[in-house]
């Protein structure tokens, strides 16, 4: 009603009018845009090379190993500045490759999407870079081992040295304590937030019903800490099989295995994930 009254008022109005129509059109595509997390951003500069090819062999090392199938991500800190983080497109990780692999920053924004679609969970990856300047790379999956242990009250606990992260147990994110019925996904930065609350200074957290979040401070770790969580989550439920009483890894033990350095920061291993994850993808190039 106040525009028509303000174009009947003559060419004052008339004027007031056109001026907020051209504000209106100027403004809302960036509005858009931002809103939508496109286009909006400035890079920081390009990733190191080493590190980009690391992250997309991560991605195929870890469906290798069932801990990602056409769901889950990956995703790196950027080198050249540590407010930004890498993560692909929305795409299957085994198909990811490095022209894939988009800078965001720990609002969850895009640099340069191109158009293409993102991942709806990467708040998992921004919230968790945001609250833990000691994580350097995160894995969200939904590795099927450790289903169960976000589902009941069975502590997932370290059965073996290889699981020795685990040595202060994983804590459980309840979608429902603060958000009620959902569809279960950390599709915003309030969910995020509301799961690092709940990851607290562990390097995972298990969500119910959904799967789990892994951390490290780099590719290597948070890869390794993936696939053997997810071996101890079948370990574990093979020996609570058996029915006997079971001895876990006591926290000196794992705290004793950590102190070697984490496996030597599984160096050994991902020389040789590595090497087979991008051997497999050099076949698939024609
Ligand atoms: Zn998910």
């Amino acid at each position: 009603m106040k525009a028509q009254s303000s174009v009947r008022s003559g060419t004052a109005g008339g004027r007031c009018l056109i001026m907020a129509l051209l504000v209106t059109i100027t403004i809302l595509p960036g509005v858009d845009r931002l809103a939508h997390g496109q286009d909006s951003l400035t890079s920081v500069g390009p990733a190191d090379p080493e590190l980009v090819e690391d992250l997309v062999a991560a991605n195929r090392v870890l469906v290798r190993y069932g801990v990602l199938d056409g769901m889950g991500h990956v995703s790196v800190r950027h080198n050249v500045d540590p407010s930004r983080f890498l993560l692909s497109r929305s795409r299957a990780p085994e198909l990811v490759i490095a022209e894939d692999i988009v800078e965001y920053d720990l609002n969850g924004n895009a640099v340069d999407l191109q158009g293409r679609a993102q991942y709806s969970e990467r708040y998992i990856h921004a919230e968790i870079y945001r609250a833990r300047p000691d994580v350097s790379a995160v894995v969200h999956s939904h590795a099927p081992a450790v289903i169960p242990f976000g589902a009941t009250d069975v502590p997932l606990r370290p059965i073996y040295h290889m699981a020795s992260h685990m040595l202060g147990g994983i804590p459980v994110f309840e979608i429902r304590d603060d958000f009620g019925m959902t569809d279960m996904m950390v599709t915003s930065p309030e969910r995020g937030r509301s799961l690092v609350k709940a990851m607290g200074k562990s390097p995972s957290v298990l969500m119910r019903g959904h799967g789990i979040a892994v951390s490290g401070p780099s590719i290597p770790h948070v890869v390794g800490r993936s696939i053997y969580t997810q071996i101890n989550a079948d370990l574990q439920l093979k020996a609570i099989s058996l029915g006997g009483n079971i001895t876990y890894l006591d926290p000196r033990e794992a705290q004793a295995q950590l102190d070697r350095g984490e496996h030597r920061g599984y160096s050994r291993s991902w020389e040789l994930w590595k090497r087979d994850a991008l051997a497999a993808m050099r076949e698939e190039t024609p």
